[in-house]
């Protein structure tokens, strides 16, 4: 059975996405949970300018794998890795001390974010909670480019994807005109490699976009097939790839990807390789 807090009932845990980037990228009612919040667990991807918001609360760091800005800690060990169990632990005791407790995650808390482990372990314990959205990290890419993820006629779907797989496997298919990569960021040349044997075209325009919506954003162009190039320019920061119809520039013929007709990168308006010498101006122009 769905849990779903009912009107009126004593919320005890709001899952905040805290959005992609700079800490004003949060929603309204994400910052008013945070005001409201005792103790905040929250995860290395969130600006922590966002501690201003609740400068009385407690603030526990429970990031895990991924972007802390310092080397991963092994599985299992060290602050940077605390384990899915005990944050899970973590929520239900201080929700059951009778503390607001916000658990606050990068980006959209429903996009890979073990949201669902989360959410079963309270409903176990029978506790109340809310999820305040927030700004995912594929629509950060999608602003900071000015690349729309859909396309009127042409770009009808969009698939929120990850190529690795729980078994630290890479897998790629085709399911949407426009896909994006989450997590994939170590793995470009792997990736590029079993998206054109899952069907795709080398030329369909592929954008890789990484740090979007902070202020040293960089996004660079690369087709499908060259997107190892992109490797070293975003190498350890958080990085999404977005490839199809919703990675074209504006201005070109933003056309349904078919691999009969995408013979040469300039039938899409790909550009193959980074669009200028310096991709890194490209972020400079797109930063807000
Ligand atoms: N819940 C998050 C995703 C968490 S998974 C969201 O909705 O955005 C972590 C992955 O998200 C990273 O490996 C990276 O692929 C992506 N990511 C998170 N923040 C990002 C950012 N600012 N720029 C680019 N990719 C980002």
């Amino acid at each position: 059975m769905t849990h779903v807090a009912t009107p009126g009932a004593d919320v005890r845990v709001a899952f905040v996405g805290a959005g992609p980037g700079e800490a004003d990228l949060i929603t309204v009612r994400g910052a008013a949970r945070l005001q409201e919040a005792d103790v905040v667990l929250f995860d290395s991807l969130a600006d922590p300018a966002l501690r201003q918001l609740a400068p009385n609360a407690r603030w526990i760091d429970v990031g895990k794998r991924g972007f802390s800005g310092v080397p991963h800690a092994p599985r299992g060990g060290g602050k940077e890795n605390t384990g899915q169990d005990t944050i899970n632990a973590l929520l239900v005791k201080h929700a059951q001390s009778g503390a607001q407790v916000v658990r606050l995650k990068g980006g959209d808390p429903s996009v890979f974010g073990r949201l669902e482990e989360e959410l079963a372990a309270l409903a176990t314990a029978g506790i109340e909670c809310e999820v305040v959205p927030g700004v995912t990290a594929a629509l950060a890419a999608a602003a900071a480019t000015q690349r729309p993820l859909t396309r009127r006629g042409a770009g009808r779907s969009v698939a929120l994807t990850t190529a690795m797989t729980q078994s630290g496997d890479l897998v790629a298919g085709r399911h949407a005109d426009t896909e994006s990569f989450y997590m994939a960021g170590k793995q470009l040349a792997a990736l590029s490699r079993r998206l054109v044997a899952a069907g795709w075209p080398a030329e369909t325009p592929a954008l890789v976009v990484s740090r979007a919506g902070w202020p040293d954003q960089i996004a660079s162009e690369h087709g499908v097939g060259t997107l190892g190039d992109a490797t070293v320019l975003h190498s350890g920061r958080p990085t999404v790839v977005t490839i199809g119809v919703g990675a074209t520039a504006i201005g070109t013929s933003a056309e349904p990807i078919d691999a009969s007709r995408m013979t040469t990168a300039s039938a899409t308006g790909a550009a193959p390789a980074a669009a200028s010498s310096d991709p890194r101006a490209e972020a400079r122009s797109s930063t807000p």
